[in-house]
């Protein structure tokens, strides 16, 4: 099998390794076993690498110790260190294989990036020298998350970022798909630790998986989404641990020939699919829950008179980012609310505080909440499904949750106490068999 008409080798396969299926050298060994099985199996294999474990944090974290805001260009430099580990020691792991291997960074597969430090865009992908080095039959290595400018520098590509690597390869390829392989089974309704009846979605297309990506719930990078079904790459997300069915990810036209044998004849079927006993008007499946805790939430509401100098405190003090979320109205003063971690917003909402006690001037500062996100769903109306959920959260003994819609995302900021065995129920109903909410069909 070669390539065909439409540019798709089916030999071709790019297979993306994150963290934590690296984050030691035993684990590096058994991913390099697994590489050597697939070529085996006659595949010509791209493997993309993350950062050891958490490498990645630890590197930010030594850039922050040597200057709290340390220039872009020099924190990209340091951060794609990181992945440059992983990849020359799964090379030399492949070689106690006897697998002929090489790795490249970003940079030498030709990873062509805008000059956006830390938050690169991919341009072009050229991808000669891994033509090439496939055309010998030897397995190649990229270190994922990072690119090279049209100025010629290094630059990084997001946290999250590798995903975007090997969707980018995979299309420059024409690989048959991308397999994006993680340490869970596949995208799940619930993260699995903690929630034991999370269930695995067998397929999902790229609207749904984009939906998903945007509510932040990480299990693949939002540009890797995006630009996979811009190139129509099917994607495959499973466990690294194990040959699970995991899910996959494209148009339901294409993803027959892009399918895992195993994936093909899984019987497990979406949510959507199986969810009963649906509630008379309150048509609302979200495909996924995820959980943050230490979430803190900051409310303002100011009159017009005082909205410019508000304005410019907030606009200051969010310019790095790193929000979970925020809403903006300014149509009348200037109504804005965030939520993100205690730390990031503390220092705000210290400085707004004293402002407060002015004509108008509505401030409302929780920093003991837990944010948990439904994605996926946007029904035809929020207040119908706004008011559902206050009624199954006050059944579950809370008065006080914060429920925010925004797109196709609800987020319930909830008090910090004991979030974990709220999610636990408000899975049981919205996403189990038995649940309250099912496919209105
Ligand atoms: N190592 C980088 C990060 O942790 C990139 C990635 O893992 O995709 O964000
Ligand atoms: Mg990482």
């Amino acid at each position: 099998m070669a390539a065909s008409s439409s540019g798709t080798d089916s030999r071709i396969l790019v297979r993306k390794y994150g963290g934590s299926s690296l984050a030691t050298v035993e684990r590096i060994g058994a991913v390099a076993r697994d590489l050597r099985r697939a070529r085996e199996a006659d595949y010509r294999l791209v493997a993309v690498v993350s950062a050891m474990g958490k490498t990645t944090d630890e590197l930010a974290h030594l850039a922050r110790s040597a200057n709290p805001h340390p220039p872009r260009r020099e924190l990209d430099m340091l951060l794609s260190v990181g992945e440059r580990i992983t990849m020359s020691l799964l090379s030399m792991a492949l070689a106690t294989e006897s697998c002929p291997a090489i790795s490249f960074t970003g940079s030498q597969c030709g990873i062509i990036t805008d000059t956006s430090h830390t938050d690169a865009r991919i341009l072009e992908v050229k991808a000669d020298r891994v033509r090439e080095a496939l055309t010998t039959g030897k397995i190649v290595i990229v270190a994922g998350f990072q690119g090279v400018s049209l100025a010629k520098e290094i630059t990084t590509l997001g946290r999250g970022g590798s995903d975007t690597t090997a969707v980018a390869l995979a299309a420059a390829l024409g690989a048959i798909r991308c397999e994006i392989l993680k340490d869970v089974d596949g995208v799940m309704s619930a993260d699995p630790r903690l929630v034991a009846a999370a269930r695995r979605h067998a397929t999902l297309d790229y609207e749904q998986m984009r939906q998903i990506a945007v509510g932040g719930c990480g299990v693949v990078h939002l540009r890797a989404v995006e630009y996979a079904a811009r190139y129509r790459v099917p994607l495959f997300v499973g466990s690294s641990f194990h040959d699970g069915p995991g899910t996959l990810v494209g148009e339901p036209e294409m993803l027959e020939a892009a399918c895992t044998p195993t994936a093909a004849t899984t019987e497990i079927a979406t949510t959507a699919e199986t969810a009963t006993d649906p509630e008379p008007g309150v048509h609302y499946l979200p495909l996924t829950m995820h959980v943050q805790a230490e979430v803190a939430r900051l409310a303002v509401e100011v009159p017009s008179e005082l909205a410019n100098h508000w304005r410019d405190e907030i606009t200051q003090a969010t310019a790095d980012g790193g929000l979970l979320a925020e809403w903006l109205d300014e149509s009348d003063g200037l109504r804005w609310q965030a939520i993100g971690t205690p730390q990031l917003l503390q220092p705000l909402a210290e400085r707004l505080r004293p402002l407060a006690p002015a004509d108008g001037v509505v401030f409302i500062w929780e920093d003991d909440r837990a944010c948990i996100t439904l994605t996926g769903c946007r029904p035809d109306s929020w207040l119908a499904v706004t008011d559902y959920m206050s009624d199954l959260l006050q059944s579950f003994g809370i008065t006080d949750a914060t429920l925010l819609p925004d797109g196709s995302t609800l987020r319930l900021v909830v008090p910090a106490v004991s979030h974990r065995q709220l999610a636990r129920s408000i899975h049981k109903a919205l996403f189990e068999p038995s649940g309250i909410i099912g496919n209105p069909g």
